[in-house]
């Protein structure tokens, strides 16, 4: 059962020349078993999207490795999809065209294609809206196109940053609980960026918090609640506590890192 997918090894990330440079990420060790929920977990500038970028195979680590089912990743790939925050829909196609995309790039024979995209306008709640346009969707509905069109292509990983961060908090719910059911049901390893702690306990069964520059593991927390979670519960808002004071920390480093900035200028 201790199957990884994805292994991060020793990976370090720097930004620019050495004395005004940045060090995104330090010696970040990860093994990601075949199935999980993982969420990244950490205020702004603590290098998730570096990570998530560098998993994704679009911006090769300075140093170290990652590797997906054992082979070395060097630029995107099938079998890792992303989801961004910013819906990346192409605005001149209909919900279905966009969905459609991805597979006829990739030649997929048309009754497959058809079927496929079928299957998966009723899996996102999306039949109604598949002759609208980005522009006539709620920022729910986009998202919800956005993640179809990711699974279209079978992606056994998925790797999401920030995807809820734009939504209001019912919308936001309502994804979760999708994203869960689709997990569940599609059996997907998921890497997901978040700076909401509940979104991270409601979703993972592991939490990797980051701190702030350089990005290092500050923690690695596996959550055992049952699901579907409730955020009432004292076990839930225990978690949050503990969860909280070491964003919190690494939040308290940011802030006093752009003050040092702002006298320096
Ligand atoms: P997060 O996603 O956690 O908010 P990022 O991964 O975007 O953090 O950024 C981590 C750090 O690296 C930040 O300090 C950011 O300013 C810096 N950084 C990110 N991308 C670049 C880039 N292309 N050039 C220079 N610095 C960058
Ligand atoms: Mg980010």
């Amino acid at each position: 059962m201790n199957d990884v997918h994805i292994r991060i090894e020793g990976v370090n990330k720097l930004f620019g020349a050495n004395a005004r440079g940045v060090v995104a990420l330090k010696d970040i060790h990860l093994a990601i078993p075949r199935g999980q929920f993982t969420c990244l977990l950490g205020p702004s500038g603590c290098g998730k999207s570096t990570l998530l970028n560098a998993v994704a195979g679009f911006a090769p680590p300075s140093s170290g490795t990652i590797a997906v089912d054992g082979r070395r990743v060097t630029g995107p790939g099938p079998e890792r999809g992303m989801v961004f925050q910013e819906y990346a829909l192409f605005p001149w196609m209909t919900v279905e065209q966009n969905i459609r995309f991805g597979l006829e790039i990739k030649r997929m024979p048309g009754a497959e294609i058809a079927r496929r995209v079928d299957d998966l306008l009723h899996l996102l709640s999306l039949a109604d809206f598949r002759q609208r346009y980005p522009k006539d969707l709620s920022g729910g509905m986009r998202q919800r196109v956005a993640i179809a069109r990711v699974l279209a292509l079978d992606s056994p990983i998925l790797l999401m940053d920030e995807p809820f961060g734009a939504l209001d908090a019912l919308t936001r719910r309502n994804l979760q609980d999708e994203l869960l059911r689709l997990w569940a049901a599609l059996k997907k390893t998921i890497l997901f960026v978040t700076h909401s702690i509940e979104e991270a306990i409601y979703l993972a069964d592991r939490i990797v918090v980051m701190t702030y520059r350089p990005g290092m593991v500050k923690r690695d927390v596996t959550v055992e609640l049952p699901r579907p979670r409730d955020p009432s519960t004292p076990e839930f808002n225990a978690l949050k506590r503990e969860l909280g004071l070491m964003v919190m920390e690494e939040q308290q480093r940011h802030q006093n890192d752009e003050l040092r900035m702002a006298a320096i200028d």
